[in-house]
């Protein structure tokens, strides 16, 4: 099947048997990402984990809760 990255609006074609293409039927992934821009997210997410920038609010609030 031919899916769309929805970063680069290339065209990529992938196997329509593989587990991707499960995934995107079945709607438990809505988005296709093509691998060159889901190593830049991944890097990029990364990065920002290390910063200190990313913001475990959910943690947080859990830990107010706790004291
Ligand atoms: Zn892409």
């Amino acid at each position: 099947m031919r899916v769309k990255c929805v970063l680069c609006d290339s065209i990529e074609t992938i196997d329509s048997y593989c587990l991707q293409a499960k995934r995107l039927r079945n709607r438990k992934i809505t988005t296709y990402m093509c691998p060159s821009c889901y190593e830049r997210i991944k890097v990029n997410t990364e990065k920002r984990i290390s910063t200190g920038r990313f913001q475990f609010n959910r943690e947080i609030k859990k830990e107010k809760h706790l004291t």
